[in-house]
């Protein structure tokens, strides 16, 4: 299982369809990808292979956009289907998620998320988690990075997460506990994926994000790397890729 973003001045579909192939090592069952291009999502999630999703996404989406992010399932909870691919979208349809782990205590947040009126539509927890950030953003009035690591807060399990919110586009929100997460740092880009193989060829800076750290990616900003637990800031290593 992978996953791959991007953020900045170039066509993100091609360089989030390359790096799901190069992750395709890891292992997975299904695959998907969204695209913001400046004014709607764009979303494509297929059973199967990378190539698969090609297919679909060339037939059902035009691919043109600046911000994107992708996924390789391996399912936990909730069969292999284009349902349950990943990106999931919150009830509002604003916020769009991928997520490689598992979210242990899903269930009683999902039941709480249902009495508040929210509808599922997958069996996964990743689902749960994308709209348990939106309860949190709508009821405190958050920004998307506060949200983020207050419902991580919340959560049980392992995750390596980027999350993308429509109502403010120039920012991607990861984290990671558990799985690993790396974020490619270019010329007014970012990249984010499992290791650096997908953006090795764009960048030779890269910061590999340590357990139980987010990052706020905001494009022409410095990127801010902070605790999830505590909120302190963290100072990013910033390793030098060799090729
Ligand atoms: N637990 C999530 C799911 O089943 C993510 C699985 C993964 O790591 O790909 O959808």
């Amino acid at each position: 299982c992978g996953i791959v973003g991007y953020i900045g001045h170039r066509e993100a579909y091609p360089i989030v369809i390359k790096g799901l192939k190069r992750l395709e090592y890891r292992g997975y069952d299904s695959a998907g990808v969204m695209i913001y291009d400046g004014d709607a999502i764009k979303l494509c999630k297929t059973k199967g292979k990378v190539a698969d999703l090609e297919q679909k996404a060339l037939a059902e989406m035009t691919t043109t956009g600046s911000v994107g992010i992708g996924h390789t399932r391996w399912a936990t909870h909730g069969v292999p289907n284009d349902v349950n691919s990943h990106p999931h979208e919150s009830n509002s349809g604003d916020l769009v998620i991928i997520h490689n782990g598992i979210i242990e205590n899903y269930a009683p947040l999902k039941e709480e998320l249902i009495k508040r009126g929210y509808v599922f539509h997958s069996d996964t927890d990743t689902e749960v988690l994308v709209n348990l950030i939106e309860e949190i953003q709508i009821k405190e009035k958050l920004k998307l990075g506060k949200a983020v690591q207050v419902a991580l807060n919340q959560v049980i399990g392992a995750y390596a997460i980027a999350v993308f919110d429509k109502k403010n586009p120039n920012e991607i929100v990861a984290a990671r506990l558990g799985s690993p997460l790396a974020i490619g740092i270019g010329e007014g880009e970012y990249f984010i994926a499992s290791d650096a193989s997908p953006f090795i060829e764009y960048t030779s800076n890269a910061v590999y994000l340590e357990d139980g750290e987010m990052a706020n990616i905001r494009l022409h900003k410095n990127m801010k790397v902070r605790k999830i637990k505590d909120d302190s800031l963290v100072d990013p290593y910033i390793q030098e890729l060799k090729m």
